[in-house]
């Protein structure tokens, strides 16, 4: 058994039309809304092991937002703030999960320097030759710098599909979003959760079935959404969506 804690790690500008694949103008699609940029630390409950799911994107808001969207990093929301208040220094993490490779996810990894990355063997063999209009999300457009998710290749953990990885949690192949994202599912006191990464950005696109505004794949993201679907209707899943401040304040 484990337990979930969200760790908020500052917060991304993005426009609805990215958190939600709604239309037109009555939809407010081009209302900024600041979206929390969220990992999440599971502790098992029997011996204390941590494992980290994603890690932000690292600690340079000034350079983020003039490479992406507008960041704001509070200091008490620096990795190496929010792992103390935990008790741990980011080298004493161990294990790590990535959902998938986009810089806002998994930059901070860089500063993880111990951890074995757990991530779809696919979602490593798209990152390093994109499409084109795909090159922000893995900063493959920026030149003088070699990307990042090379920085820990021999850290990666590579996997193929639904992968049991320990007692209690298993990485469930969500794409979509991306061509090898994947969801944490995590078996708890209170039954089990997903950990679904960016095709549920927040509750919004779980309660209405509508799907985040960025993806790589249409019908990935459909086949994904129904796979989601059947967790929580045959397994009683709860669903923490990757971008929703709800997850902090659960009801
Ligand atoms: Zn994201």
């Amino acid at each position: 058994m484990w337990k979930i804690t969200p760790l908020n790690l500052g917060t991304l500008d993005m426009t609805m039309a990215t958190m939600i694949s709604r239309f037109g103008v009555a939809n407010d699609v081009g209302k900024v809304v600041p979206s929390p940029l969220i990992a999440w630390l599971l502790t098992n409950l029997e011996d204390g092991r941590r494992i980290l799911v994603d890690a932000g994107p690292g600690p340079d808001a000034e350079q983020l937002t003039r490479d992406h969207n507008p960041v704001g990093i509070r200091d008490d929301q620096q990795l190496t703030a929010v792992l103390a208040e935990h008790g741990l220094k980011p080298e004493d993490i161990q294990t790590a999960i990535l959902t998938h490779l986009h810089w806002d996810h998994a930059i901070g990894m860089r500063y993880v320097p111990n951890a074995r990355i757990f991530l779809q063997k696919r979602e490593l063999l798209y990152a390093v030759a994109p499409m084109q209009s795909d090159y922000k999300f893995y900063e493959i457009n920026i030149k003088t710098r070699i990307p990042y998710f090379l920085s820990y290749y021999n850290r990666l953990a590579l996997v193929d599909g639904d992968t049991k990885i320990d007692d209690g949690i298993e990485l469930i192949s969500l794409p979509g979003h991306t061509v090898g994202s994947q969801g944490v599912l995590v078996r708890t006191p209170e039954g089990k959760y997903l950990l679904p990464g960016d095709i549920i950005n927040c509750y919004e696109n779980l309660n209405t079935g509508i799907p985040g505004g960025i993806f790589h794949n249409a019908p990935d993201v459909w086949g994904s959404m129904e796979k989601i679907r059947r967790y929580i209707k045959d397994e009683r899943v709860t669903v923490l969506p990757a971008h929703d401040i709800g997850v902090f304040t659960p009801s």
